[in-house]
């Protein structure tokens, strides 16, 4: 079984007065343990919408979702936060900081939330801020930092609690190539040397075409999904 397994997931928004839209029509979407995935498509396809069902930040209307061999629809709350906290780190397009407190406070604002002590959430920032190459700039706040220095400092902070899957929804759209460039570089790492399942979300189809397989989708439908590398 498949790490992340979806089938014939719909999701329906209710927009008021104009009725209902449905912007996933019955997907079925799999990610094996280790895979580093690129969904591709359009503004509007739907693909956020399906990041936030497997980040389960959202409910689909219909369909079926295992995570790990769990059904995640079918428990409670707690339960789904709880997994959400373990096993999923998220990566945006716009970074998500907060503002007013400085890199190490960001990173280790996860591990708070999951109860790690202090001097071990404090170390344990040190170490990811290294490891993305902001070991310099710890105490920086985030509109002291240039986009890219932001994005790392968030992809940091989606490692916090060692999460076994990334979701990085346009992570380097916000960014210049070059940027983009080297933070599509620190993925690629996470899923080599530490052997992260990533589901990279680009507009950019030269970075897909680095990733395991790319997934295209059209008007809330999959319509391909293509292997690149294996
Ligand atoms: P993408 O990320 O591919 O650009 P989205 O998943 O953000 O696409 O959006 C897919 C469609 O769903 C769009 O038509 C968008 O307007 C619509 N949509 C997204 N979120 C909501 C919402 N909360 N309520 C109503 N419609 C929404
Ligand atoms: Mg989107």
């Amino acid at each position: 079984m498949s790490l992340i397994e979806m089938r014939n997931i719909v999701k329906t928004y209710n927009i008021g007065s104009e009725g209902e839209l449905t912007v996933l029509h019955g997907v079925d979407f799999h990610v094996d343990r280790g895979e580093f995935v690129s969904v591709v498509g359009t503004s509007g396809s739907g693909k956020s919408t399906m990041m936030n069902i497997i980040g389960l930040l959202d409910k689909p209307t219909d369909g079926t979702y295992t995570l790990d061999g769990v059904d995640v629809l079918d428990i409670s709350d707690d339960a789904l936060a709880s997994h959400r906290a373990k096993s999923i780190g998220f990566v945006f397009q716009n970074f998500n900081l907060i503002g007013r407190i400085d890199a190490l406070k960001n990173v280790e604002m996860p591990m708070m939330y999951a109860g790690i002590p202090a001097k071990q959430r404090r170390s344990r920032a040190v170490e990811l801020l290294e490891m993305v190459g902001m070991g310099e700039r710890l105490n920086h706040e985030p509109n002291e930092l240039s986009g890219g220095q932001k994005q790392r400092v968030a992809i940091a902070r989606a490692l916090a609690n060692d999460p076994e899957i990334i979701l990085a929804d346009e992570p380097t759209g916000a960014l210049d190539s070059a940027t983009g460039r080297m933070v599509m570089d620190i993925f690629h790492q996470l899923n080599k040397e530490q052997g992260k399942t990533i589901v990279f979300i680009t507009h950019n189809p030269e970075l897909a075409d680095e990733s395991d397989r790319v997934v295209t989708m059209v008007d809330g439908r999959i319509i391909g999904s293509e292997v690149k590398h294996s």
